[in-house]
């Protein structure tokens, strides 16, 4: 009797993002929403709707959990005049650098940047990727900071966006001279009307950034109003940011290239996740963060894209697990769950990331390369561009023969 309403069979390499191993000739059954069965195919129930799924590698759902996707303009002309040898500061004269990014999205409509969302959000989704998390931070006033995140809501159902707020981004130019009223209006006019459209908060906290106490100051705000609290941490230099992050129960700490012993070992008292951002440190040309001793202190490793426009115009998550690997020292089966489990746990999503009862049902069906197994390690050994013949969210078929199912009626969803 069929019992389940979808059946990914014979998959020949799954990975659940729990175990060690990965299981062959395996098959996933979701029903109601939910994973139902996960094992040999053999043994597998029927469902009412199966898909062949011979030749692929199966992989959680992979989780982007640091991306500042939604943005407007171009910084092409910086990245030309830093190849010609300019200084930030020369590019930030020459009225490009963050800023310019920030005029760029004050200018466009909310829907505007709703369409340059999802046109950054379809082809990940079609390489595997069903969570996406996404910050604000280029609006920097009340209005736009809202009008960001107000972007990000409204989405088609295939697509699922974790917004953070992140209005202590940098300090407006009409604040230079003022930057404490800054402050004051990020925890008292931004935060009352970000707080009910963002799951998270997040600060960035470095030298020529803001403060560690301007940052613990907003991000207790942001906790008190329900927000999931992540930082910006020891990019530039060790601040003791990711040990105050991780004193206050934040979920993340990101970048840490030159976090030192205290905060690593802050970080694994408390089990905040340390988010590694291989696209921003190689674009920076930065220091490795120190991922052996991360790893000796039991630190939990996240990989993200931070896909941004300024410093790691980055899209693709399975590059930045390549790079992971190769420029940080993580192994494959690191970058794996960096990119999958641990980024979930970043975001204060344990469902998300792996595959099992009470898991979010996202499930992503990999084509290895042209003449390549259908191996794991194939996937990280490429340089990314990988395409999911079949994408599950949610326990639902949303890709399938890598195209959107919502794009063809005529296939059952
Ligand atoms: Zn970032």
């Amino acid at each position: 009797m069929s019992t389940a309403d979808l059946l990914l069979n014979h998959v020949s390499e799954l990975w659940t993002g729990r175990e060690e191993e990965p299981l062959h000739d395996a098959a996933v059954t979701f029903a109601k929403g939910e994973v139902d069965y996960i094992g040999p195919s053999a043994d597998a129930p029927g469902a009412g709707f199966e898909v062949d799924c011979h030749g692929l590698v199966g992989v959680p759902g992979l989780v982007d959990c640091h991306t500042h996707a939604l943005f407007a303009g171009s910084r092409a002309a910086d990245f030309e005049r830093r190849l010609a040898g300019a200084t930030y500061s020369e590019i930030l004269e020459a009225g490009g650098g963050i800023l310019s990014t920030v005029e760029a999205v004050r200018s466009a409509s909310e829907r505007t940047l709703r369409s340059l969302l999802i046109s950054r959000l379809e082809p990940m989704l079609l390489g595997g990727v069903t969570t996406v998390e996404v910050k604000s931070g280029y609006g920097l006033s009340v209005a736009h900071e809202e009008k960001m995140l107000r972007a990000m809501t409204g989405l088609d159902a295939d697509f699922e966006v974790v917004p953070t707020f992140l209005g202590a981004h940098a300090v407006p130019v009409e604040y230079r001279a003022h930057r404490d009223d800054y402050v004051r209006q990020v925890i008292t006019e931004q935060l009352p009307v970000c707080a009910p459209l963002a799951r998270c908060i997040d600060v960035y906290c470095d030298r020529g950034a803001f403060t560690l106490e301007e940052a613990e100051t907003i991000l207790r705000r942001g906790q008190e109003r329900g927000l999931v609290a992540r930082i910006h941490a020891e990019q530039v230099a060790a601040t003791g940011a990711a040990a105050m992050a991780a004193a206050i129960g934040a979920s993340s700490a990101d970048h840490l290239e030159h976090i030192d012993s205290e905060g690593i070992a802050a970080l694994a008292r408390h089990g905040t996740v340390a988010v590694l951002l291989p696209g921003a440190m190689l674009y920076l040309d930065d220091d490795a963060p120190p991922v052996a001793r991360l790893r000796e202190a039991g630190v939990a490793m996240a990989v993200a894209t931070d896909f941004n426009p300024g410093s790691s115009p980055l899209r693709d998550l399975w590059t930045a697990a390549t790079l992971s690997t190769l420029i940080m020292g993580l192994s494959i089966r690191e970058a794996l769950r960096a990119v999958t489990i641990c980024a979930g746990r970043a975001l204060g999503r344990p469902d998300l990331g792996w595959l099992g009862h009470g898991s979010a049902a996202d499930l992503a069906l990999m084509a290895p390369p042209p003449g390549e197994p259908p191996e794991l390690r194939v996937l990280v050994q490429y340089f990314g561009g990988h395409r999911a013949r079949h994408v599950v969210k949610g326990g639902r078929l949303v890709v399938r023969d890598g195209l959107r199912v919502s794009r063809c009626p005529s296939f059952p969803g």
